[in-house]
């Protein structure tokens, strides 16, 4: 309501309106989710709490984020749904009208835009521009189910608002501090640079937005700590992110290598691969199928889900039991090879799905590790809340965190940042 009033306002007045709202769009192939904020207030969700507001919210003055509208447009190409993404974007330029909160608002100061791979060529929040979205074309071959549906959308808002300025921020950009140590893989050197094949890892800005937050609640700058993050949603990464850059991640040239995820195998020897086409007489299509989704916890245990498969522990059911150890297997083994990385990790932080909402997880991830100096306090952890708080012991030398993240408010920032700037 008084966003409806503030867009009348706006209109009728002759004075010039400060614009400061984002629409964050993340196009996918089938779906396209929005959110519209506002960087001119103090976000209720991503204030710091008054434990932490002395160091959280002064040294990070970008701290605002007012979440004004969401949502999702889906089974785009499919029965029921709209016919393409000229039309769900249509739709979503509707029900934004439909509140107050038209596209045509003077008060959009500009639309930032998810892009899943950004290659070694984008490493920050980029201005769009024609040859903006040819590079991003060239990308495809990296990313062939994200990127063409990113680009999509990224044509469609600017044929929409051509005159808005419009930002592409990267899956991969936060990884981009990786030292080639991390980066590389161990291959012929010349066939690897001739087809772009090096580690570029995902879930950047999830890994940012965290790292960031986790500090914060610490009441630390993000240059004074190291922190492993532990993105668990259905894709799942790991990120050992020192003085806040990313040095190590756990996810590779795609999203496949790394934790075991939903539907992900994660790490497999890649020769496992040669075995399935020349023993199995698999087609490398089907092998591809089988490893991005047939794989991890579903192929395992035939769920995906941790309710589920919690649920199914719980009356002694072995298949998702041993579902359950090889998922947390993979996951400590990550936990101590970022702690070698890093050094001295300050805190761990879970996220996403899983991370925010399985104290189960949390807990066998992280049990015995006390001569690490990790202990996680089982009353804290079992704690439900919505809010990124500490789980560790008080005496636990490494924080333990849980943090929801917000990638669309780390989107909104980057986008604003760069045409505020
Ligand atoms: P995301 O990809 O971040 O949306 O995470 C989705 C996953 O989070 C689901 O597949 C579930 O495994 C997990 N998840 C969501 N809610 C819960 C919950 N309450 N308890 C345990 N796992 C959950």
């Amino acid at each position: 309501m008084n966003a409806q009033i503030n867009v009348n306002a706006a209109k009728e007045t002759p004075t010039p309106v400060t614009a400061s709202r984002v629409l964050v769009l993340n196009s996918g192939s089938s779906s396209v989710k929005y959110q519209l904020l506002d960087m001119a207030h103090p976000s209720p969700t991503s204030r710091p709490s008054p434990a932490t507001a002395i160091k959280g919210a002064t040294r990070h003055g970008d701290n605002s984020g007012t979440r004004l509208a969401s949502g999702i447009v889906e089974r785009i190409g499919e029965e029921g749904g709209v016919a393409d993404h000229a039309a769900a974007l249509k739709q979503v330029a509707d029900e934004l009208a439909s509140q107050g909160l038209g596209l045509d608002s003077p008060q959009l100061a500009v639309v930032g835009h998810r892009v899943v791979h950004g290659g070694t060529r984008f490493t920050g929040p980029t201005l769009i521009t024609d040859e903006v979205v040819a590079e991003i074309e060239k990308l495809v071959p990296l990313a062939p189910l994200h990127n063409p549906a990113n680009v999509t959308g990224i044509k469609v808002a600017r044929d929409l608002r051509p005159d808005l300025p419009q930002v592409a921020v990267f899956d991969t950009a936060f990884h981009a501090t990786m030292p080639e140590a991390a980066a590389r893989y161990a291959i012929d050197r010349a066939t690897a640079d001739r087809h772009g094949v090096r580690r570029y890892g995902f879930h950047g800005t999830s890994h940012a937005y965290v790292s960031r937050a986790t500090a914060a609640l610490l009441g630390k700058d993000p240059s004074e700590v190291n922190v492993i993050v532990l993105h668990l949603g259905n894709g799942a990464s790991a990120c050992a992110i020192e003085a806040g850059r990313c040095v190590d991640t756990s996810m590779g040239l795609t999203p496949l290598e790394g934790l075991v995820m939903g539907t992900r195998s994660g790490d497999i020897d890649p020769a496992v691969i040669f075995h399935l086409a020349r023993v199995g007489g698999m087609p490398v299509e089907e092998i591809d199928t089988l490893l991005n989704k047939r794989s991890g916890l579903l192929g395992l245990c035939g769920d995906n889900d941790f309710r589920e498969i919690g649920r199914r522990m719980a009356e002694g059911d072995a298949e998702a039991q041993l579902a359950f150890d090889i998922y947390i297997h993979r996951l400590r083994k990550y936990v101590g090879a970022y702690a070698a990385v890093l050094g001295r990790v300050d805190a761990i932080a879970f996220t996403a799905g899983v991370g925010e909402n399985s104290p189960a997880v949390r807990e066998a991830a992280l049990r015995g590790l006390e001569p690490l100096g990790i202990e996680i306090d089982a009353v804290r952890n079992a704690l439900r809340a919505g809010n990124a708080r500490l789980v560790s012991a008080d005496g636990s030398r490494v924080a333990v965190a849980v943090v929801p993240t917000n990638e669309e408010l780390e989107i909104a920032r980057g986008a604003y940042s760069l045409v505020r700037a």
